[in-house]
């Protein structure tokens, strides 16, 4: 996923949540202090399974580099 839209997609999606999505979700919840800006952008839904799915804003995360990295190790 590196075209050139989606690189566009992905930096207005940042722009809209400057913060990562699960740090703040983590520091609701209590388990988090630490909120980081967010640097990558995560389908919910894999695109390998739902393509129609890649540049749709629900089905995207605005995370920082540690969490999107969390996520990827468990598969998600
Ligand atoms: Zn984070």
């Amino acid at each position: 996923m590196q075209s050139e839209e989606w690189h566009r997609f992905s930096r207005k999606i940042r722009h809209e949540r400057p913060r990562c999505e699960m740090c703040v979700r983590m520091r609701q919840v209590g388990m988090n202090n630490l909120v980081n800006p967010s640097q990558d952008v995560h389908h919910i839904k894999k695109v390998r399974d739902y393509p129609e799915l890649s540049f749709k804003r629900s089905n995207v995360m605005a995370l920082c580099k540690k969490c999107h990295k969390k996520l990827t190790e468990q598969g998600k």
